[in-house]
């Protein structure tokens, strides 16, 4: 190919642009997104109620680690820095998860599913609050890893450098007293590779100077390099958070476009194709960012806590923190599973209509003609598998105890007196020693 045609593919696919196809099912979507959106905003506010005593336990000398001690020390300096970075923190997921919320589809009519339309303001406000989001507390994260003041004065200084250049008298007069202009004065003395590359200076240090390079200091201080995927995943939605933020070509065209949509519909009501790629992204981002926040965030707020404290105060944070991470990661591993039934050959087809409870509480209620391509729960977008057996047989004994085939002519194990309980487990306990041998 010469440089004409690939100018001319980049004008025939990127001028016109193809309307998109629904990719997944809206209300499994917008169900997903109000759960994790849910999750997020739980552990945000948790996260706030620790802030406060963190705070306190910062400002008395019995509970802080002899680093902490006194101003000679060199992380005392921290004992205000570290509950403001939290909190600076906890503002920001705030605003991400105020960006992240589910459709809300109350009402929405034929006449006017036109307001439920994303275009180019919106998917810029959700992404450059995910770059914002990630961009921030990996920041935040490393500066809380290392709790080193070259490497804090280097962020800060970079940023209220940047921030001086164009705010206003009235705004530079309100914000920096005098002793932070002198420190800004001596920041901008600095040679070159110093002040901007990072090199270490009688002040200023910065070892991790890009977004990657602070990724892979977190996951290697964490433990998590064998978790290359996740660490991927993080730089990717970085990348493609950029693009956006930078209103780079493609995403103001795939966001920009003016053409008319069809009109889907589901048991809810009516929406709009766009609608539902918006949502698509908005779950994608959500997830990363929410797995983010409890596999790499909170471990290294907790890491830099264990420097800051005496062990027996660290200890009630540290079981505080872990509450929220252990919440979250098991929350999140309920959905968007697979789940299989033991059904009673002949009941698909038939006139019946088969309940299907999934572990997350829902049942579905499946109304024939039984549409095969089509079992997942909505809540929780888990995926229903059948296994089909043959005659009427009862219950079937598992690894999770004594379960009825669906379509059985027997009662549900709940129903059962007690003695029939227990015969069924007995041969629960029969086949557990049997697998034992
Ligand atoms: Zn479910």
């Amino acid at each position: 190919m010469n440089e004409l045609d690939i100018l001319k593919s980049i004008a025939e696919n990127l001028s016109e642009r193809k309307s998109t196809a629904a990719l997944n099912n809206y209300e499994v979507l917008c169900n997903n997104i109000k759960y994790v959106n849910d999750l997020l905003l739980g552990g945000a506010n948790f996260l706030m109620k620790i802030q406060v005593q963190i705070d306190t336990a910062f400002k008395n000398n019995d509970f802080v680690s002899s680093e902490f001690k006194d101003s000679s020390k060199k992380c005392f300096y921290f004992r205000t820095i570290i509950p403001r970075i939290l909190l600076n923190n906890i503002n920001i997921i705030e605003k991400f998860v105020s960006y992240t919320q589910p459709d809300d589809r109350i009402g929405i009519t034929v006449e006017t599913v036109g307001t439920l339309k994303k275009d180019f303001l919106d998917f810029n406000n959700l992404v450059t609050s995910a770059r914002q989001f990630i961009d921030s507390l990996i920041s935040d994260a490393y500066q809380l890893t290392l709790l080193d003041p070259k490497e804090t004065n280097f962020q800060v200084l970079t940023s209220l450098n940047s921030f001086n250049k164009y705010a206003t008298n009235s705004i530079r007069q309100a914000l920096f007293n005098l002793d932070i202009q002198n420190s800004l004065a001596e920041f901008e003395n600095l040679a070159y590779n110093q002040r901007v590359r990072g090199h270490v200076s009688s002040i200023t240090k910065c070892d991790q100077k890009s977004f990657g390079e602070k990724v892979d200091f977190l996951f290697n201080n964490l433990r998590l390099t064998a978790d290359t995927d996740f660490k991927k995943e993080i730089k990717n939605l970085f990348s493609f958070s950029s693009e956006f933020t930078h209103i780079g070509y493609v995403s103001t065209f795939f966001t920009g476009s003016n053409t008319s949509e069809v009109i889907f519909r589901d048991d809810i009501g009516p929406y709009l194709p766009s609608t539902e790629n918006f949502s698509e992204l908005k779950y994608e981002i959500l997830e990363t960012a929410t797995k983010f926040f409890v596999r790499v965030y909170l471990p290294s707020v907790q890491d830099s806590l264990k420097k800051s404290f005496k062990q027996d105060t660290f200890k009630i944070f540290e079981s505080s923190i872990d509450q929220i991470i252990s919440k979250i990661t098991a929350d999140l591993k309920t959905k968007n599973n697979q789940y299989y039934f033991f059904i009673k050959q002949g009941l698909v087809g038939s006139q019946e209509t088969i309940d299907l409870t999934c572990m997350c509480g829902t049942t579905k209620h499946w109304k024939p003609p039984h549409d095969l391509t089509n079992i997942y729960c909505k809540k929780c977008g888990s995926e229903f598998k059948l296994i089909e057996i043959e005659g009427d047989p009862g219950y079937i004994i598992t690894s999770n105890g004594p379960i009825k085939v669906i379509g059985s002519s027997v009662p549900d194990f709940d129903e059962l007196p007690t003695e029939k309980k227990i015969e069924l487990l007995k041969q629960c306990e029969e086949i557990i020693h049997k697998q034992k041998k």
